[in-house]
């Protein structure tokens, strides 16, 4: 199935039987990005978490308990 990358749009075309082509046809919503952009992303989030200024938080009710 072809599938358009949210960020920059490029059309990349992925193998129906892939788990990421069935994800994407039951869930719309679920957004498709390419493997350059999603790299990217992994970049800058590795890098904000590096600052120490941006966290995860597993369970936000396990925070609250503190
Ligand atoms: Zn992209």
């Amino acid at each position: 199935m072809k599938v358009k990358c949210v960020l920059c749009d490029k059309i990349d075309v992925i193998d129906d039987e892939s788990l990421l082509a069935k994800r994407l046809r039951n869930r719309p919503i679920h957004t498709y990005m390419c493997p350059e952009c999603h790299e990217r992303i992994t970049e800058k989030t590795k890098a904000r978490l590096a600052t120490g200024k941006f966290r995860f938080y597993r369970s936000t009710t396990s925070e609250d308990d503190w």
